[in-house]
């Protein structure tokens, strides 16, 4: 097996940090990739403003998961977990102990390689793990590099490779940092992150979170969700917006609801209740047990309190899942854009997407049909506002010719 390990303040993790990690496990071909923020850094002191581990640990958890390599990328908090400075050769005899039979290599940046036999205890890092070094450019790799590489694989007789990345994100932490607390640099990082630093105020930023632009609202909306639901969410807004432009909805709201509508979607049903308490959402039996139920409640008030949404959207994001007797215009292009975004693929889509465009209230009706249906073959227990909105659609939505 064969284990990367890739340590940094990661202060904030940015693209270039997402791009060599992806290298790293592609040209070495690692079974794993274990990205560990450092608590302490033993060759400087964290700059002013750093946020707290647990921070710097939440930003590296998004970066590893927008690597969209699950059983590949982990984040450790083993550094942070560890009483002072943070030593890389304490970091390796642990993942040794753990590992005793894998090949670890140890990423790392320019600066770093080129400062290697000055780190605390050099051999013993040279003799437990292989050393990658990502350069930025091509200078980086013989001019720089070079050098180097003959110094410490004849002192140490270490193993070392050296990648040149030359699209590599150009950006120092401390650049990036400069940039944010001026309301800048989003183009450095991930969505994911950037939306993080925005909602925690780290770094000096300072945005009003009830009136973010739309890049900042998704990339905080983004921050809040897996990786791996970021494309449903992107297509929903985009289904929405179509819907909205066909049936003449408000397409700034539509937006802002289908980006928001799924951000709780990962708590868990202790937090879900917890915010449903805070609310003062009521729930039904069925609502108190069912964890799928609760997110479109939850985000609908994280909607309104945090993002500032107007009480339209708030209310499109609360019924997007059950759906209800007699709903707004924005509540159905909310609930069928969920149904029929261009990511989803069920037998039937085709149809409820064509009917969608020519008759909504059909559409509805269809959606609201195949769920019930689909609750009744798995046995589970049908919400009583979506039989509600049935019953109201037979009944007042389009009449169709039978
Ligand atoms: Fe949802
Ligand atoms: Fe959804």
């Amino acid at each position: 097996m064969k284990i990367g390990i890739y340590g940094g303040t990661f202060n904030p993790p940015h693209l270039g940090h997402l791009e060599a990690a992806r290298t790293a496990v592609k040209v070495l071909e690692l079974d794993k990739l274990i990205l560990i923020p450092a608590a302490v850094p033993p060759h400087k002191a964290l700059p002013e403003g750093t946020p707290e581990g647990a921070h710097r640990l939440a930003m590296t958890q998004r970066m590893a998961d927008a690597l969209s390599m699950p059983k590949v990328a982990e984040v450790s908090r083993m550094e942070l977990d560890r009483e002072g400075k943070s030593y890389t050769a304490d970091t390796l005899r642990a993942i040794r102990a753990q590992y005793p039979d894998a090949q670890l290599w140890l990423l790392m940046g320019t600066d770093m390689f080129l400062t290697l036999h000055l780190w605390h205890d050099p051999e013993v890092i040279t003799q437990l793990a292989g050393i990658c070094a990502f350069g930025r450019t091509e200078q980086d790799g013989e001019e720089l590099f070079a050098p180097q590489r003959e110094f410490l694989s004849q002192k140490y007789q270490a193993q070392i490779v050296t990648i040149t990345l030359p699209g590599l994100v150009d950006v120092s932490s401390t650049r990036l940092r400069e940039l944010l607390a001026r309301g800048e640099g989003q183009e450095y990082l991930l969505p994911q992150v950037y939306g993080y630093i925005l909602m925690n105020r780290l770094y000096g930023t300072h945005a009003d979170l009830k009136r973010l632009e739309l890049p900042e609202l998704r990339a905080c909306s983004y921050s809040m969700i897996r990786a791996k639901r970021v494309p449903h969410v992107m297509g929903v807004e985009e289904e929405a917006v179509r819907l909205a432009e066909r049936w003449g909805g408000d397409e700034g709201m539509a937006r802002r609801a289908a980006i928001l509508h799924d951000c709780t979607k990962y708590l868990e049903l202790d937090d879900q209740l917890r915010l449903c308490r805070q609310y003062g959402v009521e729930l039904d039996e069925l609502e108190q047990q069912a964890v799928k139920l609760l997110h479109a409640k939850t985000g609908a008030c994280i909607a309104r309190d945090i993002f500032g949404e107007p009480d339209e959207v708030y209310q499109a994001i609360f019924w997007h899942t059950t759906a209800k007797a007699d709903m707004t215009l924005l509540e159905k292009i909310i609930y069928i854009a969920d149904y029929i975004e261009p990511n989803r693929d069920f037998e039937g889509v085709e149809e409820l997407r064509r009917l969608a465009y020519e008759d909504l209230d059909r559409a509805l009706l269809l959606g609201v049909e195949t769920t019930i249906q689909e609750m009744r073959d798995r046995r589970l227990p049908i919400h009583t506002n979506t039989l509600r909105a049935r019953d109201w659609l037979r009944e007042h939505g389009t009449k169709t010719e039978e």
